[in-house]
């Protein structure tokens, strides 16, 4: 494995803020890194697609809140990365 910028983030580091990055909840700094992240990694881009898909379907379903068992099941497929 080849690290070409120090500031490189690991996939598990961008997966962790993950949600605070779709909710536009980090600094600029941590945010323009995920963002340069996911424009190299197609592993995290698609993971963000899913996201970002499962939240408009959460939010279009009338809900706020997505219902627990829901979120549960999401942690469980993170955890396997
Ligand atoms: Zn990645």
């Amino acid at each position: 494995m080849i690290t070409m910028s120090e500031n490189r983030l690991s996939c598990e580091e961008v997966v962790k803020q993950l949600f605070a990055y779709l909710d536009a909840d980090l600094d600029e700094t941590t945010s323009a890194h995920i963002h340069q992240h996911l424009e190299t990694c197609r592993a995290c881009c698609s993971r963000l697609e899913f996201e970002r898909t499962l939240r408009t379907r959460i939010q279009e379903s009338g809900t706020r809140q997505a219902p627990e068992r829901l979120q549960r099941r999401i942690r469980k497929i993170l955890d396997r990365y």
